[in-house]
């Protein structure tokens, strides 16, 4: 029995990193009849048959896992914004933070393009919620070890809205990987090729990137199946006045003598992650309770 993690999946062969080195598997046949798959990012074990080839015999239980992109295993998501060039909307920022919280996995907040322009407002917003935050440059350098160690030991899944460098960070981090940038794109004089499949790149040790800048956010769908009343859990800074409301019951939206609401106005709670929650829950609370139950 050998243990590892599947780092690639490609036409039907799991390639599965092991202490002793990339084993090629096929997968039993029971996995896809029981509905289950093995993910890139599953920790598994595997036999070798004579001839080398392996087999994923068991896929650990999972810490979490992905359908859009197809990732198990996530520790962190990395949500790369930028303050210039494309602009990030602190919503797309907010709709991944209520998805990292759900999946249990720690969100970390990286504003690319510091070579052009600091992070201002959006560095402000996530630090005062409690994100960690790191301002970096793909162009410089600035800001790249200590982002490097913040994933150390970790799974770390990168995303964000387009144009905002996740290729060019990843290139960065990974030297050896050229993933195609906008860049390079522009140079061959055609479209940015994305891929869809998803790969794990070994940083050492037990640090793993995901590549997926394909991806521009994941599976935002997910939110439709969070109930409204729990939405506000993923909004780690309300914890310390949640139940402080007048109303047991209170929804944090505009209910009179909310500690929540009273939070923004002091200044406390960021007025745009408060935004974000309304309009979140406006979300959640159109789907029916039985496509919740579905889910
Ligand atoms: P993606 O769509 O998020 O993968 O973004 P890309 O990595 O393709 O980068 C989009 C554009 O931004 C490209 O033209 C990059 O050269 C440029 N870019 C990426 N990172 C930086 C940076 O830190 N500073 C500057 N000035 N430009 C950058
Ligand atoms: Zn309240």
């Amino acid at each position: 029995m050998i243990k590892g993690t599947i780092v690639k999946a490609l036409s039907g062969y799991y390639y599965v990193q092991t202490a002793e080195g990339l084993l090629t598997c096929k997968a039993r046949g029971r996995f896809r009849l029981g509905g289950t798959s093995p993910l890139v990012g599953d920790r598994v074990c595997c036999s070798v048959d004579a001839n080398g080839l392996g087999r994923v015999d068991l896929i650990e239980p999972r810490r979490n896992w992905f359908i859009r992109p197809a990732v198990a295993n996530v520790d962190a998501l990395v949500f790369v914004a930028a303050n210039t060039n494309p602009v990030t909307d602190p919503f797309l920022i907010d709709r991944v933070s209520v998805i990292a919280a759900d999946a249990g996995c720690e969100l970390i907040i990286c504003i690319n393009k510091t070579d052009l322009a600091h992070g201002g407002q959006l560095f402000a917003i996530y630090q005062q919620a409690g994100f960690p935050v790191f301002q970096v440059s793909a162009v410089t350098g600035e800001g790249i070890p200590e982002l490097r160690s913040a994933l150390e030991g970790k799974v770390s899944a990168f995303t964000g809205n387009s144009g905002v460098g996740k290729s060019s960070l990843l290139n960065c981090l990974l030297p050896g990987l050229q993933l195609e940038t906008a860049e390079v794109s522009r140079k061959l004089g055609r479209g940015k090729h994305t891929t869809r499949h998803v790969e794990l790149y070994a940083l050492g040790g037990d640090t793993y990137l995901a590549d997926t800048p394909g991806f521009a956010s994941f599976e935002v769908e997910m939110i439709r199946t969070i109930p409204k009343e729990d939405l506000q859990f993923a909004f780690r800074e309300f914890s310390p006045y949640i139940g402080k409301c007048r109303f047991q019951d209170c929804m944090h939206l505009k209910e009179p003598g909310c500690a929540v609401v009273q939070a923004v106005l002091d200044g406390e709670v960021p007025k745009s992650r408060h935004a974000s929650y309304m309009r979140l829950y406006e979300l959640s609370a159109q789907q029916k309770s039985w496509e919740i139950k579905q889910n």
